[in-house]
């Protein structure tokens, strides 16, 4: 027997009890099908709750936006809106699901690159608009309803400090001054504030992009304009493990295997990116670690009070975190290419986020038995060489029999919507809200199903 190397999820006890429960599983799939997107609104307001409890303890004043792009969902859109956060917004159809779903425009913020009917309907609502060029600048004055002001937050980049990454999007300092001057000169904007959203948990780099966009607002202020909020964006991690010692030692292992040995022929998992998956630590923490830190010996939440800043952010994936986890039948097992295979009724891009490598084990729904000895490759069913739903092996916690169904846990951020298709004719699965109700789950239809007309 060679070397295990199982990679367990963390688990909500949500999600925990659920997995536990295969009359409700089996329920669900008699239902609605297999696969299936399971959304657990109770976990996300759970998220929203816990990051709140953080700003509120540091007395500074917040807005939290949830980036609605991480799921599309409109039972956790609608559960964000009757938790009282804001939405960001990415796009006109994004825009109208939030409407729908009971956010007030002026909870609403736009960010990324828009189009010009985008920027139309953004000034016709009065939506706070978080510019990623000069050129959004230019099209939002002239979009502007006379005798009405259009809200808007500069997005800055290209941040002086080393230990911030590079970013494609947002107006570089550089520009800044140029920004602010169009600002001023346009009767029909308000300048808000400035914002910015780094693709890392470092709160270095958090901190040090605050410290520069801090000058931006106080070169804003001696122009007379009159900012008053700081949006620092998203990137709060999600917690994927309890402990991330299993998570290293693969790591390590994957470095040190031949060619094939823990991942299939032809696919090179690399040394896993960034730790992303060893995480144990939660949002909340890296929050307290942002407001804890010091710009010139005081805490961030100290300089934000003193400044009378009012703070934004963004989370996504944070306020997601385990609120969801992905269902499938096995179809059958089978070996090729002398190895075992696993044969699902789901498809790779309908769980993996934009061709990622999910480095967590999938778990067997009421699974008993012992752990399987050798690990083993999942397939997906598209008729293609690349639709493994694993392309590494991995080492599952129970015997896998066809019509057994295989639980992928915490799926919740981009997994389900980033990059699925309806390719071979295999719509995307079906969302489903599953609500905790004493000790019962009851299952509806999340409305976003409406959207592809099942
Ligand atoms: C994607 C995105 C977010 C959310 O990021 P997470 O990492 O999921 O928290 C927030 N703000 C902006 C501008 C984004 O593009």
């Amino acid at each position: 027997m060679s070397p295990r190397y199982p990679l367990p999820a963390a688990r909500h006890p949500i999600a925990e009890r659920l997995l536990a429960d295969g009359d409700a599983v089996r329920e669900a799939i008699e239902r609605f099908g297999s696969p299936l997107h399971l959304v657990f609104p109770q976990v996300m307001a759970e998220n929203a709750a816990g990051l709140a409890a953080v700003l509120e303890r540091h007395g500074v004043p917040y807005n939290i936006f949830y980036a609605h792009k991480v799921n599309a969902s409109h039972t956790l859109l609608g559960r964000a809106a009757a938790a009282g956060l804001g939405a960001d917004v990415t796009s006109e159809a994004e825009l109208s699901r939030a409407l729908a779903a009971g956010f007030p425009p002026d909870r609403i913020e736009a960010t990324g690159p828009k189009s010009r009917a985008f920027i139309e309907r953004i000034a016709a609502l009065g939506v706070t608009a978080n510019a990623d060029d000069l050129w959004e600048l230019d099209r939002l004055a002239a979009a502007a309803r006379a005798g009405s002001t259009v809200p808007v937050l500069l997005r800055l980049s290209g941040f002086a400090s080393p230990v911030v990454p590079p970013s494609r999007f947002g107006i570089d300092l550089a520009d800044a001054d140029a920004a602010l001057e169009a600002v001023r000169r346009a009767p029909g904007l308000d300048l808000r504030g400035v914002a910015f959203h780094l693709d890392t948990a470092d709160p270095a780099a958090r901190v040090d992009a605050l410290t520069e966009s801090m000058a931006v607002v106080a070169a804003a202020h001696r122009k007379g304009l009159r900012p008053s909020v700081i949006d620092i964006g998203g990137g709060f991690r999600q917690r994927f493990v309890e402990d991330p010692e299993p998570f290293q030692r693969y790591a390590r292992a994957l470095a040190a295997a031949a060619p094939g040995e823990l991942a299939w022929p032809g696919h090179d998992l690399g040394v896993p990116a960034a730790h992303k998956y060893g995480n144990h630590r939660p949002a909340t923490e890296v929050l307290e670690r942002f407001l804890t830190a010091e710009i010139e010996r005081r805490p961030v939440a100290e300089v934000l009070r003193e400044c009378l800043l009012t703070l934004w952010i963004e989370p996504g994936k944070a306020l997601v975190d385990h609120a969801g986890i992905t269902v499938a039948e096995v179809l059958y097992r089978k070996r090729a290419a002398g190895r075992d295979l696993v044969v699902l009724d789901l498809s790779r891009n309908q769980i993996t986020p934009a061709d990622q490598e999910v480095l967590l084990d999938p778990v067997l729904v009421d699974g008993r038995g012992d752990p399987l000895e050798e690990g083993v490759f999942l397939a997906g069913r598209l008729c293609l060489e690349s639709d493994l739903v694993s392309r590494r092996k991995v080492f599952l916690d129970a015997e896998p029999a066809s019509g057994d169904v295989l639980a992928f846990v915490n799926t919740a951020a981009y997994q389900m919507d980033l990059s699925a298709s309806a390719a071979g004719g295999h719509p995307p699965p079906r969302k489903i809200a599953a609500i905790l109700d004493g000790d019962r789950f009851t299952f509806a239809a999340d409305t976003s199903d409406d959207d592809h007309g099942s």
